[in-house]
C-alpha cells in the first residue's frame, strides 16, 4: 500500500518504520526536517510538504495535539486539501471528540474517508510493533487497513462505526494510566517512608494481585524514578486528561479523580517538570512526605 506518514516524533517514527518493514511504500512527512532524513534512511520517500505526503491511498497522521492535528488537516495545502478523493486520513495521535468530529465532516464533504486509530503502548512497544491499536469507522474502511494496523500493533480492536468512539476509549484509557500512577506514588511514598525497599514492594506487588503490564511498566519507573528521557511527556499527559475533563463535561459524567490529575500535572509543569515523564507525577507524593520531588 502506498502509505503518507505525517508525524515522525517518539511514537511516529516507530511506527512508520514498522510499515516500511511491512513492505508498504511509506512517504513521510514531519515539520522538523531532519527526522525524515533518518526514516529516508530506511527506505522511505522524503515529503518536504504536508501536501506531498498527501498523495497516497492512504494518510496516517501522528501529532502531538489537536493543534498540531489541525495544522497539517485544514487549509491551503492541507490533507484535506491534498488527498485525492475516497483516500483514507488515519488519526493516530490522540485528539479530542470535537477534532474528530471535524475531520470526519470534512473528509465526508471532500469526498474522502476518515477513520480514527489511536493506539495504546509506549515508544519501545511502537518500535516492537506492538502496539494496541483502537480504531473506529466505517468497517469496509477498517478492513482495507487491517495490513496497516497489522503492521504498527499486536492486536487491534473495533469500537464501531463512528471514529471519535476510539478517541473516546483512548482518552478513558490514558485517565486510567494516570490514575495508577498516582495512586503507585502515594503507595510507594507510603511504604518506602516506612523503611520499606521500593524494589521489594514493586516485585510483591507484581507478582501478586497487581500483575498487569500497567503495573509492572509504571512501578518500574515509579520505583527507579527514570522520568527522563520522557516516553510521553507530562505536557501529553496533563492534555488527555483535559481531553477526558472536557468528554466528562460534554456528557455530564464528573470525573473527580481526572481533575486531582489535572491539578498533579499542573504542579508538576509549574515546578519544572513539563518534560518529564507524566510517570513523575508520582515524586509528588514522594515531595509531599518530606522527601524528594520529582525534579532534581
Ligand atoms: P512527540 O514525540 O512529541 O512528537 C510529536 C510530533 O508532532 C512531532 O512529529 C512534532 O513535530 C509534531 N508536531 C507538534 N506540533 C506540531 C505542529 N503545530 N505542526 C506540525 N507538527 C507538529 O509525541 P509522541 O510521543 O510521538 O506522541 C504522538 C501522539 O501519540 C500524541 O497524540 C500522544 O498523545 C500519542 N501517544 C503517545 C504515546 C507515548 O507513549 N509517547 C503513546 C500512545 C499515544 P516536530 O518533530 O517538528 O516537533
Amino acid at each position: 500500500m502506498h502509505i503518507g506518514f505525517i508525524g515522525l516524533g517518539n511514537m511516529g517514527s516507530a511506527m512508520a518504520a514498522n510499515l516500511l518493514a511491512a513492505g508498504h511504500e511509506v512517504t513521510a512527512y514531519n515539520r522538523s526536517q531532519h527526522k525524515v532524513d533518518a526514516l529516508a534512511a530506511k527506505g522511505a520517500r522524503p515529503a518536504r510538504t504536508v501536501a506531498e505526503a498527501s498523495r497516497a491511498e492512504v494518510v496516517v497522521t501522528m501529532l502531538a495535539d489537536d493543534a498540531a492535528v489541525e495544522a497539517v488537516s485544514f487549509g491551503a495545502d492541507g490533507i484535506v486539501e491534498s488527498l485525492g478523493p475516497d483516500a483514507l486520513h488515519v488519526s493516530s495521535s490522540t485528539i479530542s471528540l470535537a477534532l474528530a468530529e471535524r475531520l470526519t465532516a470534512a473528509h465526508a464533504d471532500a469526498g474522502q474517508r476518515f477513520v480514527s486509530a489511536p493506539v495504546f503502548g509506549r515508544p519501545e512497544a511502537a518500535a516492537a510493533a506492538k502496539l494496541f491499536v483502537v480504531a473506529a469507522g466505517a468497517a469496509d474502511d477498517l478492513t482495507e487497513l487491517a495490513p496497516v494496523f497489522e503492521a504498527v500493533g499486536q492486536r487491534t480492536f473495533v469500537m464501531g462505526s463512528e471514529p471519535k468512539a476510539a478517541n473516546l476509549v483512548k482518552m478513558s484509557g490514558n485517565f486510567l494510566i494516570a490514575s495508577v500512577i498516582e495512586s503507585l506514588g502515594e503507595a510507594m511514598a507510603l511504604v518506602t517512608k516506612g523503611g520499606v525497599d521500593a524494589g521489594e514492594y514493586l516485585d510483591l506487588l507484581t507478582s501478586t494481585l497487581f500483575d498487569a503490564p500497567v503495573y509492572r511498566t509504571y512501578g518500574g519507573l515509579v520505583a527507579s524514578r527514570e522520568f527522563e528521557p520522557a516516553g510521553f511527556a507530562a505536557t501529553g499527559g496533563l492534555k488527555d486528561v483535559r481531553l477526558a475533563l472536557e468528554a466528562g463535561e460534554g456528557l455530564q459524567v464528573p470525573l473527580p479523580i481526572a481533575s486531582l490529575l489535572r491539578d498533579r500535572f499542573l504542579t508538576l509543569l509549574a515546578t519544572g517538570g513539563g518534560h518529564l515523564d507524566w510517570s513523575a507525577i508520582s515524586a509528588l507524593s514522594a515531595r509531599d512526605a518530606g522527601g524528594p520531588g520529582p525534579v532534581a
